[in-house]
């Protein structure tokens, strides 16, 4: 077992990290921007090692800087968390080149995974059935001419190297798509560096439904069940949960098996999670691999009882998958809200200091956050300053959980979803499971109170 982990993130997710490594008996060490300086990732971290300036391109981003900082300390491996550099093909193949121990899959697997395009084809290959979509990347005006006669309306356009609900398009008719197709792959070299675009049919009222996976190194690959993230806003998580009250005993089932034997094939190691759209007739349409851990991790960790992060760790380190996991038993439903530091209903960011933060505890109550009174929430990074995450025996408890426990959840300087969260929580169809991923654009469009 590693002795000593470089934890490669900030907030919440950095926190969750240490607490794995507490757990475990390694000793960690925290990385931070000057921005970040009296963060509790770093004041809980055994050493902390300033990486740079508050810029994310100065610091978090900064693979030399990184690298530094894990060598100055002597780690054996660094955990990247999510976001950040964690989906980094490169950086994991530096780790690897300065024998330190990256926790996920292999570069192969990240680089492979992290071309959308090419993810499609190799999981295609390996038997799950992706979104009828372009035979690979647009190929100038020709190409997106023909892509859109054998799609149809509507279609979308993505970035091949896109992420995080960015470098999408949604195209309705046939005199829009040239200029679409162009503005969105020049958005997409801008933000990612690399124009390539892909369509697929739009699926007009989708389920985002996605498979929790581990493998080990030695053959073994499990799935941990499913989440639903339908709940959206401009293509970004708000609330999950599990399992999703849309699929049965069956189908999860069947499709955690295509799942197992299709990454099986490809051979993925660590954690990850398979993405897929359910439409309204039922079908399941893979759309992506996310080859980290994922912010909405805690709602399988209840319902299964594995800590995920430890299992991470423990695989990296060489384990055998049972032995990181122990037995797994499903049990209950747990449902997550992520908490961001934003209008309730313009979603535009609100930093400053946090003057009142009390946060809801009882039974079947969690909270991931590294948040608290006196903390002043930065504007350069993500938004999200807390996951609230409850499990009950049932869907029906777990609702009743969250409900009081947003009621209970006190944060005050700054602007948060909380409001828009007991919104979701207390709607009708919300509670009776009838929603897809224009849920939260209904909610906000027709009672806009
Ligand atoms: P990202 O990598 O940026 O997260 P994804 O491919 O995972 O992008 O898609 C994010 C979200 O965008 C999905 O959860 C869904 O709401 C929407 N979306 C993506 N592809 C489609 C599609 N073909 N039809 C309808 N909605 C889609």
């Amino acid at each position: 077992m590693f002795q000593k982990i470089l934890v490669a993130n900030r907030g919440e997710i950095a926190l969750r990290v240490i607490c794995a490594c507490k757990e475990l008996g390694i000793s960690t060490v925290a990385v931070y921007s000057e921005a970040d300086r009296n963060s509790l990732h770093v004041r809980f971290a055994d050493e902390a090692v300033c990486i740079g300036p508050a810029r994310s391109s100065e610091s978090y981003l900064n693979i030399p800087q990184v690298i530094s900082a894990a060598e100055i300390t002597n780690v054996d491996a660094i955990h990247p968390g999510y976001g950040f550099l964690s989906e980094n093909a490169n950086f994991a193949k530096v780790c690897e080149a300065s024998e330190i121990t990256f926790i996920g899959p292999t570069p192969e697997i990240i680089e492979m995974m992290g071309d959308k395009d090419r993810a499609r084809r190799e999981v295609r290959a390996a038997g799950l059935v992706t979104v009828p979509g372009s035979d690979g990347i647009i190929q100038g005006e020709e190409g997106l001419a023909a892509s859109a006669a054998k799609i149809g309306y509507p279609l979308i356009l993505k970035a091949s190297a896109g992420g995080g609900g960015r470098g999408m398009r949604i195209v309705r008719r046939v005199e829009d798509l040239l200029a679409a197709f162009q503005a969105a792959s020049s958005e997409a070299y801008q933000a990612f560096g690399n124009p390539d675009m892909y369509a697929e049919k739009f699926i007009e009222h989708p389920r985002h439904i996605e498979y929790q996976v581990l493998g080990d190194q030695h053959g073994h690959i499990i799935h941990l069940g499913e989440r639903e993230c339908s709940i959206q806003r401009r293509h970004q998580k708000l609330v999950e949960e599990s399992p999703s009250p849309a699929i049965d005993a069956k189908q999860r089932k069947d499709l955690g098996a295509k799942v197992v034997k299709a990454l099986s094939k490809i051979g993925y190691t660590n954690a990850g999670t398979v993405e897929f759209l359910m439409d309204e007739d039922g079908s399941i349409y893979f759309i992506e691999m996310n080859t980290r851990i994922q912010v909405e991790h805690p709602v399988t960790e209840l319902v299964t009882g594995v800590d995920l992060i430890k299992a991470q760790i423990r695989i990296a380190a060489g384990e055998h998958l049972q032995d990181a996991t122990g037995e797994i038993h499903f049990s209950g439903h747990a449902i997550e809200c992520r908490i961001n530091a934003e209008d309730p209903e313009t979603f535009v960011p609100s930093a400053g200091r946090i003057t009142t933060f009390q946060a809801p505890g009882g039974t079947g109550v969690r909270v991931d956050s590294a948040a608290h009174a006196d903390a002043v929430i930065p504007p350069y990074y993500d938004s999200m300053i807390a996951k609230l995450i409850v499990k009950g025996r049932d869907r029906g408890e777990a609702i009743g959980r969250m409900k009081r426990a947003l009621e209970m959840f006190v944060i005050e300087g700054i602007r948060t979803s909380i409001p828009l969260h007991r919104r979701i929580l207390a709607d009708p169809d919300f509670a009776a499971g009838r929603f897809d991923t224009h849920f939260i654009d209904r909610l906000l469009g027709t009672n806009g109170k």
